[in-house]
């Protein structure tokens, strides 16, 4: 069992920025766990103090439960990629590979196997003896894996390593780690500050903002039920509508000149809240509605492909409604939206 346990950590720079301030998280025994964020928020920081190449200045890391806060980084079993992969540029590609091999005085006859199963994986072949300024971005960033894989770490980190590859790249190399990983079944912590990305790969996510830990859930979890305002604009390709209500009666709050149906448990009536509410999961109707709705006129209609993002304004607020691009409603006309209560998320007004 190769899980990662962290305590308390902080890590703070001699110029005194606390970039990892106080955290707890454990990764589990295979796990697929990313780090999300948005730029300057500790991300980098906190691999490299797992790594061991930052000192952790409160706190503990455990590897495989043992307690590594203060071992060197060749000693914790972990191997890492770089953002900029960090490949040497005068060694070969199967040198590249099988490096960390070679420092821990490996014999050259299974270097060579090695290097050869490992570019069979990570789809190198042919390229072993070519140098990296002689591949492109995806192959070079598979040699940076590979490098990873062949030292035969208990845990893998990985920095931001899709974000130097072009779109499409980025999703085909998207694909190939999540089926890389499963397949090693290697424990892997993988930073990133594309939402999507970490909804798309990730078995859970950390969503950090200033050093500290916002949200810990699965993509599902993070997706659907943000634990707060911050996680709630960071996550999601369209942004969640945040809109200043009143709790009312009967669990519905007023919002926008109407109302949504809401669970405002032990929230009294009349208190103020940030109602949030994704705009897939609003439905637009045309007519009247029976139970809490929300009158307004569209706006605009914004194409996404097979869905439009509808702005509806409502009593002087804009709210944003995906709908199948078909049933895209005309500018000026008057539409009714609703919501199941499930739906509806109530946040302290900020
Ligand atoms: P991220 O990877 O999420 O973009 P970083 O871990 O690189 O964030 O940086 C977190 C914070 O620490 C930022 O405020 C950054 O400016 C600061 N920082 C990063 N590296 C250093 C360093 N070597 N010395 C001082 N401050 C640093
Ligand atoms: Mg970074």
């Amino acid at each position: 069992m190769v899980g990662i346990d962290i305590e308390g950590l902080a890590t703070v720079y001699p110029n005194g920025v606390r970039a990892v301030d106080g955290l707890d998280l454990s990764v589990a025994d295979g796990e697929f766990f990313a780090l999300l964020g948005p730029s300057g928020c500790g991300k980098t920081t906190l691999l490299r103090t797992i790594a061991g190449l930052e000192p952790a200045s409160e706190g503990t890391v455990r590897i495989d439960s043992a307690d590594v806060t203060r071992l060197e980084p060749g000693k914790r079993g972990v191997a890492m990629v770089f953002q900029d992969y960090a490949l040497f540029p005068h060694m070969t590609v199967s040198e590249n590979i099988t490096y960390p091999l070679k420092v821990r005085r490996v014999a050259p006859a299974t270097r060579t196997a090695v290097a050869e199963r490992t570019s069979g994986e990570l789809s190198l072949q042919g390229l072993l003896e070519r140098r990296p300024g002689q591949l492109s971005g995806g192959q070079q960033q598979r040699v940076a894996l590979a490098r990873a894989i062949a030292s035969k770490g208990k845990v893998l980190l990985l920095d931001e390593p899709l974000s130097n590859l072009d779109a499409r790249l980025r999703l085909e190399a998207r694909t190939f780690l999540k089926k890389l990983q499963k397949d090693l079944g290697i424990t892997t912590v993988f930073v990133t500050h594309d939402q999507a990305e970490a909804l798309a790969l990730a078995d859970r996510i950390a969503v950090m903002q200033s050093g500290k830990l916002r949200q810990l859930g699965s993509p599902r979890e993070v997706f659907a039920r943000p634990a707060n305002t911050f996680v709630a604009n960071f996550i999601g390709s369209t942004p969640m509508n945040l809109l200043t209500g009143t709790v009312a009666s009967g669990g519905s709050v007023s919002i926008a000149g109407g109302s949504l149906p809401a669970a405002t448990g032990s929230v009294p009536v009349g208190a103020e809240v940030t109602v949030g509410v994704r705009p897939e999961y609003l439905t637009l109707s045309i007519g009247d509605v029976s139970g809490p709705s929300i009158r307004g006129s569209v706006v605009v209609a914004e194409n996404l492909g097979t869905q439009s993002l509808v702005s509806v304004e409502c009593d002087g607020t804009l709210i944003g409604v995906t709908v199948p691009e078909e049933h895209e409603p005309d500018p000026g006309a008057t539409v009714v939206l609703t919501a199941s209560e499930s739906r509806v998320l109530l946040y302290d007004k900020e």
